[in-house]
């Protein structure tokens, strides 16, 4: 038999939220089952019907459908909200809650009666996977903006049913499993009691409503796993190990195209390869530049590689080994500022192993000279 829940508070049908929570309030006061004269049941019952009233989408729902609305909460309609009061029966403990669901605007009035303890969940937009990746680049491409496509294999919009999940020309109806609610409700004791919890129904992943014929490419889901090509733009100057997030562009959430979910993120960690030439150092790239003792004592002209490019470098004469030469803006660009590193040239002076007879008799001279 279906209950009046505007009757059980006091209300008429037109009631504003504010009258229905005024009678909530007083009716709980009432019948608080700690208070003398208290009584249980009553105040389960006020509860469960402030939790369709004080509810809009529950209240119209109640409106609507009245008792076969009633019948989905099996047994005194329990199942409307993420509150529930059977920890009572447990006794001595006090009170065990536990808001779920959409219970955040209950929490107020929770502490108001009982002096805090209330904790409120809101329940948050419905996500998809998020999908981290890992991407290997030179470090020539990490000196410029570099475009990369990435290969990914995960879930996105289907195709068929453009992310609906219906077949097309299909009526939408209410989930049978949790009769539309889109939660069941799920009991586990503890040693404070019973705990009643909600949890997001499975079967339509607490939307409360199902097509009658899904689609047959992603069966009702609005999303199927494919491969899928991303193309990704490194920022110039990324260090290695860093990582890139690409919003909305990780998996599809369930049914994208009911605008309930959103895709989840892209993460992309990108590793430097090691260069085989240059050692860098945050923006500043290091090279070690062997040179004879003769260009050392006489200066030279000598081609040198960057990371952009070969350039000629002046070796001053008499240059001693170890002396570092600088060459500004020769490094990577600073990521996402102004600016780039240097690069720093560190010159050493080879001395050379196997001579020839003609080498040995010049260096002997040189020796006679005192050089
Ligand atoms: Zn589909
Ligand atoms: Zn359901």
């Amino acid at each position: 038999m279906a209950k009046d829940y505007y009757d059980i508070l006091g209300v008429s049908k037109n009631a504003t939220d504010d009258e229905i929570k005024k009678a909530f309030r007083k009716a709980a006061h009432k019948h608080h089952p700690d208070k003398e004269g208290g009584d249980e049941a009553k105040f389960k019952e006020i509860n469960e019907a402030y939790q369709v009233l004080s509810d809009k989408q529950k209240r119209s729902q109640y409106d609507q459908f009245g008792s076969g609305f009633e019948q989905a909460g099996a047994g005194g309609g329990q199942g409307f909200g993420g509150f529930d009061f059977s920890g009572f029966a447990g006794g001595q403990n006090g009170f065990n809650f536990e808001f779920g669901g959409d219970g955040g605007g209950f929490g107020d009035i929770f502490g108001d009666i009982f002096g805090g303890g209330g904790r409120g969940q809101r329940q948050t937009q419905k996500k998809g996977n998020d999908i981290s990746l890992d991407i290997e680049i030179t470090l020539e491409e990490a000196v410029v903006d570099t475009e990369k496509d990435l290969n990914v294999y995960l879930a996105s919009a289907c195709s068929q049913c453009k992310g609906a999940g219906a077949r097309s020309g299909s009526n939408w109806v209410k989930c049978k499993t949790c009769h539309g609610l889109g939660q069941i409700k799920k009991e586990r004791r503890t040693m404070l009691g019973f705990f009643a919890q909600m949890e997001v129904c499975q079967d339509c992943q607490g939307y409360g409503e199902k097509p009658e014929k899904s689609c047959d490419k992603c069966g009702g889901d609005g999303k199927v796993k494919e491969n899928k090509t991303i193309k990704i733009k490194i920022p110039a100057g990324i260090a290695d190990g860093q990582t890139i997030r690409l919003s909305g562009q990780g998996e599809s959430g369930f049914r994208p195209a009911s605008g309930k979910s959103v895709a989840g993120d892209l993460y992309i960690t990108v590793h430097v390869r090691t260069h085989s030439l240059f050692r860098r150092k945050e923006d500043d790239l290091i090279y070690d530049l062997e040179i004879n003792y003769s260009q050392a004592v006489l200066g030279d002209k000598i081609k040198i590689p960057t990371i952009s490019g070969d350039i000629s470098l002046k070796i001053p004469a008499g240059i001693q080994s170890g002396k570092i030469i600088s060459l500004k803006d020769r490094g990577l660009p600073h990521l996402q500022s102004r600016g780039k590193g240097d690069m720093f040239v560190v010159v050493l002076v080879r001395t050379p192993r196997n001579i020839s007879r003609k080498q040995r008799k010049i260096l002997e001279e040189l020796k006679k000279e005192g050089l």
